[in-house]
């Protein structure tokens, strides 16, 4: 774990990667300045065109936690980087989840001098990721169809991550309750199996060791016809509780709301913990954290106060309108089908909305007829609307909850101002 100290490890990088950070920090404050986006990404892509293997270099010397998984990546990574912030040191992050290749080298660049880092990592790129730096830790959250066209990817993928994790000396952090995840996890050398729960079942019927038919039972799993179960788990959420390894259970008392990120919190502290972190103490970083990357956050709008919450995909549905305030508190739900949405809205017919009834919902989004269709189904009353504002003006409300997928979110933060 040494390559000299931090101070030396900017300087201790061969020439052309010296050049192709300063070039690429360079990029990433150029596009800042001309407000287009954080910048992070692009001076990422200039730094890794001058310097292909940049992020290896980047990476040596440092301790590095990758964070993978379908849902909460952006948010664990931010538990994580808080928790480890309780070591009193620097920690390098992508808090804003740029999370290929490009996205790593900005964080790492922007950080020279940090000798932790925390990378949120896009789960088809993981294993290329762990490859390049060397990472001590992985953690394993959940595993599911981000996407209706990607749908028949997630057994390759949980494949490829066995083979990975199998090769890799990293210390791997898994969810035990999603079974594609624990079969992912299941050849790694070191791992810690954590009860972190798992809302959205559909994806998981089937062994991902034999293809027979799983079965359930309470919070068990186990395959009829092969010897895979759920594994036995060092720490689990058990309702607003956490049960750490020595068996003693304390309350989470999150800002954050909901199971989803009690359970991303659960997944922090085992990660927390191999770095001497103490749960007291992780605990108490992780409560502090009342925002990430703008979801959660509460924004003023016209005298209504709306919160924003993000979900990308049928399980993120599920665990937004499970954490929705309660009726008769409006709803704003916007749809959008841009390529990181996925084009395919057929996905919507996934999700159950009936719990939206009786209560005032509004429509929005380039795709918001489609969702007015499902709907409609659902026997779901609403109303469309064109943009946010016009929401708010016909819900007359003192507050407002949004849910909104990927892209649509992102066009709500600009409309609301690029502080929230
Ligand atoms: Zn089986």
């Amino acid at each position: 774990m040494s390559t000299g100290s931090p101070s030396s490890r900017r300087s201790s990088l061969p020439l052309r990667a010296r050049l192709a950070t300063t070039v690429g920090g360079a990029a990433g404050r150029a596009s800042r300045l001309a407000g287009r986006g954080d910048g992070s990404v692009i001076g990422g892509v200039i730094g890794l065109r001058l310097k292909p293997d940049l992020l290896s270099l980047l990476a040596r010397g440092r301790q590095i936690v990758l964070v993978t998984g379908t849902n909460g990546k952006t948010t664990t990574t931010r538990l994580i980087t808080a928790a480890l912030g309780a070591l009193g040191q620097q920690v390098a992050s992508n808090a804003f989840g740029a999370n290929m290749e490009a996205g790593l080298v900005a964080a790492l660049a922007r950080a020279p001098d940090a000798t932790m880092a925390v990378l949120e990592v896009d789960e088809k790129y993981m294993p290329a990721m762990l490859e390049a730096t060397g990472a001590r830790v992985v953690t394993l959250l959940n595993l599911s169809r981000d996407q209706m066209d990607r749908a028949a990817e997630i057994w390759l993928l949980a494949r490829r991550w066995r083979a990975a994790l199998a090769a890799a000396g990293c210390r791997v952090i898994a969810n035990a309750d999603d079974p594609l995840v624990a079969w992912a996890a299941g050849r790694a050398r070191q791992v810690t199996w954590v009860a972190a729960g798992q809302r959205w079942h559909d994806d998981s019927w089937c062994c991902p060791n034999c293809g027979s038919h799983l079965r359930r039972d309470g919070e068990d799993w186990y395959c009829g016809e092969c010897p895979n179960r759920r594994p036995p788990v060092s720490w689990v959420l058990a309702g607003d509780e956490v049960i750490d390894p020595t068996g003693r259970s304390r309350p989470l008392d999150l800002v954050l709301p909901g199971r989803a990120n009690r359970s991303n919190a659960v997944i922090a502290l085992a990660a927390a913990d191999v770095f001497g972190v103490g749960v007291t103490q992780a605990l108490g970083a992780l409560q502090q954290v009342r925002s990430v990357a703008g979801r959660y956050t509460q924004v003023q709008r016209r005298g209504c106060d709306l919160r924003l919450l993000l979900a990308k995909n049928p399980a993120g549905w599920l665990e937004a309108l499970d954490i929705l305030t309660p009726a008769p508190v409006p709803v704003l739900l916007a749809v959008n089908a841009q390529v990181p949405d996925g084009r395919d809205t057929s996905w919507l017919w996934d999700v159950d909305y009936r719990r939206l009834r009786g209560r005032p919902v509004f429509v929005t989004g380039e795709r918001r007829i489609d969702l007015a269709v499902r709907l409609e189904a659902d026997e779901v009353a609403f109303r469309l609307a064109g943009t946010v504002d016009e929401a708010v003006d016909l819900a007359h409300s003192q507050s407002m909850d949004v849910i909104a997928n990927y892209t649509a979110f992102q066009q709500i933060r600009a409309v609301l101002g690029r502080t929230v």
